[in-house]
């Protein structure tokens, strides 16, 4: 039986979660919360690695993060598309593991599949609740949250969660993905610069501090919401 998850990041690619918000899903994980990762994609049009090595990656930085689950949808690189076909694979994932918040990739960012993941999850979080919509799969799921992390964009975040005490966590994270971020042009055999392995891991130390600065904490994950967020003063 699947076990009901608090937490389900949803991104285009694998390294896509780890890259925005991999220090608040292992803080959440700390604190015995059940965390799960879904990628649409194999990530198979990158330009280094190969889809076995990234897989073995994603499945390292599941290690790392302690993830529940790691799944990944099977959907075509550079053909993400707002289908019905593809948004219902990604309802279905939510009525699946029906978890309490939703995370997607923030809808402004230089990768196109990016911005059409966050839409494409965005719809997805709608339809799962409808209990007419596809009523022969799974029962209707309603999410409690749903909300966009950053992968290539930083943006005026309105949630901060301090991360300052999972930074090397998330670090070894996006280590994991020695293809992506650690091998250098010329290192190994066949790999080319990419604007991943030219400094992106100290770029994403570089905002996670700049984002713990606005919050007075050494490294922290920003988040956007579309829904204003309900808080209790007192
Ligand atoms: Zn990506």
């Amino acid at each position: 039986m699947i076990r009901q998850l608090d937490i389900l990041v949803i991104g285009a690619h694998p390294d896509d979660a780890e890259i925005g918000m991999g220090g608040t899903i292992a803080k959440h994980v700390e604190a015995g919360k059940l965390v799960g990762i879904c990628d649409l994609t194999f990530a198979e049009m990158s330009s280094n690695g190969t889809v076995a090595l990234r897989k073995e990656e994603a499945e390292a930085a599941a290690k790392v993060l302690g993830l529940s689950v790691r799944s990944n949808l099977g959907l075509p690189d550079r053909g993400l598309s707002m289908a019905k076909e593809q948004i219902d694979e990604i309802t279905l994932a939510i009525r699946k593991y029906r978890p309490r918040v939703v995370f997607a990739p923030y809808y402004k960012d230089r990768h196109p599949d990016h911005v059409t993941c966050s839409h494409m999850v965005k719809e997805a979080v709608f339809n799962a609740k409808l209990r007419n919509y596809l009523p022969d799969t799974l029962p209707a799921h309603q999410v409690d949250h749903f909300y966009y992390y950053f992968i290539n964009e930083i943006a005026d975040a309105q949630l901060i969660v301090d991360t300052s005490a999972q930074f090397s966590r998330k670090t070894d994270a996006l280590k994991a993905y020695y293809s992506q971020f650690v091998a250098r042009a010329g290192q190994a055999k066949d790999y080319v610069a990419t604007p991943l392995n030219e400094g992106y891991l100290e770029q994403i130390e570089l905002r996670d501090r700049l984002l713990g600065h606005k919050a007075k904490v050494k490294y922290a994950e920003g988040f956007v919401s579309e829904l204003p967020y309900l808080v209790n003063l007192f």
